[in-house]
C-alpha cells in the first residue's frame, strides 16, 4: 500500500528497536495493550516538565493549561467517536471502569428484580462480572446469546431471547480472544425495538474500525486508552445525554458536585458528575497524542493494511501440521486464536518468548468462550498496525521450532 509507510511507522515505536532474549522483539500481544509512539511517550514527560498541576480547580496558570489540555483530549475523543456533545465522553480508568460505572449507576437505577441483561458468549469477563454482581444485588437476570463453531453470534438465538422483562444488551464490537467482528448496529437496531439499552464494549474495536456512535446509535460505550497507543488507566465511557442525566453517580468526591452542605449535596453536570476525584491527568491529556497518531495514518488505511496482514497470518499458520483455530468467523479483525494438536498452549508461549516473540496463551479473560470450545486455552497472535509480514514469518518459524521440540 502506497500511503501506508510501515518504515517511518515503526520507527515511531522506539519499543520495537529493542531486544528480547538476544533476539529482535516481535510484538504480537496488542489485544492486551499496545505500544506507544514517540509523540505520546514525549507527551508525558512534556505535561511533567511543563505543565503540571490539577484539573478543574486552580485559577493559576498551569491548572488552567492543564485543564484545557485536559478538556481538548474530551473533545478530540467526541469527534473520532462521533459523539453529539463533549459532555457525553466521560473520561474513567479503562473499559472495565466504564462498564462498572454503566452497571452500577443505570444498573442498580433502572434494572429492578426479575428483570434480564442480555450478554453474549464471548464477552471479556469484564463484560460479565459487573452484570453478575448486579444480579447478585437487584435479582435480575443474565441471559446469554450462543455462537456457532465459528464463533459467529447466533442471531435467531438473539432475536429470541427478547421478551418484555429484557432491559439491556451489553455485547463486545470486536472479540479479543476470536477476533470475531459483530453486527453490533444490527444488534443495536433489534434491542431498540424491544425497548432495550444496549452497551457496547469497543476495547478491540477502536484502534482497528472506524466507531461511530451516531452511526450505531448506540446508549453506551466504552474503551481504553492503552489498547489505542495511549497511556494506562484512562478510558472512555460514551453514553446518551438522557440516560446519563438520568443515572444517579455511584462515587462521591470533588468535581462531581455543585454544592456540598450536611444535608444535602447537589450533584455537577456531564460529563463531571461521573468523575469523581483526580483523574490520571497525564493519561488524559497524553490520549490526545494517540488519537491523533491514529488519525494521521487513517483509520481505514490501517483497517486496509491489518486485514491484509490477518489474512497472511491466517495462510501462513494453516500450513502448520495440527493446527486448529478458534474463531473463524466471516468478519474479523486484528486477533487469531489456536491451538496445535500435541502442544499445550503455555509450552509453546515460552518457546517462542525464548525467541523475542511475545504472544498471550491462555484464556485471555474469556473464560466462558474457551469452555464452549472445550479447551483449556488458546495461543493468541494479536495484530496492531506496526506489524509486518516479516514479523509473522519470525513468528511461523518459531512456532514450527516449538512443535520440533514439543511434539
Ligand atoms: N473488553 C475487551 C473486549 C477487552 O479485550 C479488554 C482488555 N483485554 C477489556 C474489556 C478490559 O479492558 P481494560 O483492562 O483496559 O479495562
Amino acid at each position: 500500500m502506497e500511503t501506508y509507510n510501515i518504515d517511518k511507522i515503526r520507527a515511531d515505536f522506539p519499543i520495537l528497536k529493542r531486544e528480547v532474549n538476544g533476539k529482535p522483539l516481535v510484538y504480537l500481544d496488542n489485544g492486551a495493550t499496545t505500544q506507544k509512539p514517540v509523540s505520546v511517550i514525549n507527551s508525558i514527560a512534556h505535561y511533567y516538565s511543563d505543565m503540571n498541576s490539577n484539573v478543574h480547580r486552580g485559577v493559576h496558570y498551569l491548572s488552567q493549561i492543564s485543564t484545557d489540555a485536559f478538556e481538548v483530549t474530551r473533545r478530540k475523543i467526541q469527534f473520532f467517536i462521533n459523539a453529539p456533545e463533549d459532555r457525553q465522553v466521560i473520561i474513567t480508568k479503562g473499559t472495565t471502569d466504564s462498564i462498572n460505572l454503566v452497571a452500577t449507576c443505570y444498573g442498580r437505577a433502572f434494572i429492578q428484580e426479575g428483570e434480564e441483561i442480555i450478554l453474549s458468549a464471548m464477552e471479556h469477563h469484564s463484560n460479565i462480572v459487573p452484570w453478575q454482581m448486579l444480579c447478585d444485588e437487584k435479582g435480575c437476570k443474565i441471559r446469554v446469546i450462543p455462537m456457532n463453531d465459528k464463533g459467529e453470534l447466533d442471531m435467531d438465538a438473539y432475536r429470541g431471547l427478547f421478551n418484555e422483562r429484557t432491559k439491556l444488551v451489553a455485547v463486545t464490537y470486536v472479540s479479543n480472544a476470536l477476533g470475531t467482528i459483530n453486527p453490533v448496529k444490527e444488534m443495536i437496531s433489534i434491542a431498540h425495538a424491544h425497548g432495550a439499552v444496549v452497551l457496547v464494549d469497543a476495547a478491540q474495536a477502536i484502534q482497528h474500525i472506524q466507531v461511530d456512535v451516531q452511526g450505531l446509535d448506540v446508549d453506551f460505550l466504552a474503551f481504553s486508552g492503552h489498547k489505542m497507543y495511549g497511556p494506562t488507566g484512562v478510558g472512555v465511557l460514551y453514553g446518551k445525554e438522557e440516560l446519563l442525566n438520568a443515572m444517579p453517580p455511584y462515587q462521591g468526591g470533588g468535581d462531581m458536585i455543585k454544592d456540598v452542605t450536611f444535608e444535602k449535596t447537589t450533584y455537577n453536570d456531564l460529563p463531571f458528575k461521573f468523575e469523581a476525584g483526580t483523574p490520571n491527568i497525564e493519561a488524559g491529556i497524553c490520549l490526545n497524542e494517540a488519537i491523533d497518531y491514529i488519525s494521521s495514518i487513517g483509520l481505514a488505511h490501517i483497517e486496509a493494511y491489518e486485514h491484509e496482514l490477518l489474512a497472511y497470518t491466517q495462510e501462513k499458520l494453516s500450513q502448520i501440521p495440527g493446527i486448529r483455530f478458534i474463531g473463524t468467523a466471516d468478519q474479523k479483525c486484528s486477533v487469531i486464536s489456536f491451538i496445535i494438536e500435541g502442544t499445550h498452549p503455555y509450552d509453546v508461549g515460552v518457546i517462542l518468548d525464548k525467541l523475542g516473540i511475545a504472544v498471550r496463551t491462555g484464556h485471555h479473560c474469556a473464560q466462558p468462550v474457551m469452555d464452549r470450545f472445550g479447551i483449556p486455552g488458546t495461543i493468541r497472535v494479536s495484530l496492531a498496525l506496526y506489524n509486518t509480514k516479516e514479523d509473522i514469518d519470525i513468528l511461523i518459524a518459531g512456532i514450527q521450532r516449538a512443535v520440533n521440540m514439543l511434539v
